[in-house]
């Protein structure tokens, strides 16, 4: 539920849209159910269903829920658009894995055409596809889905976060499991901690690109000795981050 509709103190709360239709005519959901609402960013809790109109289903607080299925630090992906409907993918399986926001960004080897008039439309679908793969995850937040970046912008970003990381495939040095471990140990991990872990498209970042975001504050890290997919990196990043903090 939108946060403005389901507030910390509602006792009773009027579910519309989508969900509704979903709770009707997919569930097939009954006056006297329980279900669990959530309004994606710091409430969650046990509802009964009152009431059953058309579009509507109104329904009343039983329990507060805590909210457990989150991470403690907050990971941002930032990805170069790629092409087709990866950027699909990245979001939804980022989102089950426990990525906390999407930052789309343009680079130098972006390929895919961008589309100023289109993009609002794609952003909100972007967030619908969080929010749906948020739902089936059990999120108790839904990641937030950005419009697309400049790189300058991008670059600025470092500057937000507690550890920011530039994947990239010819890093020889600095892989990204000891660069986990040394911000681990640096206290940069836990509660309200936040990183940065941004991947390139296609074709990759340049020498050019990687000198640039070094100097703004991000660590150019490898994610081994294979060269993955752009969809895939994103994936793997999160992964390695969460299993290093055993979340
Ligand atoms: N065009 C490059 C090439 O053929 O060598 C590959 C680019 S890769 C398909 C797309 C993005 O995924 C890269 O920009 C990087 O951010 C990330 N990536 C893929 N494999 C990686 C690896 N082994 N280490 C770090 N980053 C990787």
């Amino acid at each position: 539920l939108p946060p403005e509709q389901f507030t910390s103190a509602s006792a009773v709360v009027t579910i519309e849209g989508d969900d509704a239709h979903h709770l009707q005519r997919v569930m097939r959901a009954e006056v006297g159910e329980q279900v669990i609402c959530s309004n994606g960013v710091d409430r969650e809790a046990l509802v009964r269903i009152t009431q059953l109109e058309k579009g509507c289903v109104i329904a009343e607080v039983v329990e507060e829920l805590a909210m457990t299925a989150e991470a403690a630090v907050e990971v941002w992906v930032a990805q170069s658009l790629p092409k087709g409907d990866k950027m699909e993918t990245v979001i939804q399986k980022g989102t089950e894995i426990g990525a906390a926001r999407f930052l789309p960004f343009l680079s130098e080897r972006t390929v895919v055409q961008y589309d100023a008039k289109k993009e609002a439309k794609r952003t909100e679908r972007w967030q619908k596809i969080a929010k749906e793969a948020a739902e089936q995850a059990h999120r108790n937040r839904v990641p937030q889905v950005d419009a697309v970046y400049t790189w300058k912008q991008l670059l600025q970003l470092a500057k937000e976060a507690d550890a920011a990381w530039i994947c990239y495939e010819k890093e020889d040095g600095q892989q990204l499991r000891p660069a986990i471990q040394a911000a681990a140990a640096a206290g940069k991990l836990g509660s309200g901690k936040r990183v940065l872990l941004a991947v390139g498209p296609e074709g990759g970042f340049t020498e050019q690109e990687i000198e640039q975001a070094e100097a703004a504050g991000f660590r150019s890290v490898s994610l081994g000795a294979r060269i993955l997919r752009t969809e895939t990196a994103a994936m793997v990043g999160l992964t390695c981050l969460f299993y290093e903090t055993g979340e």
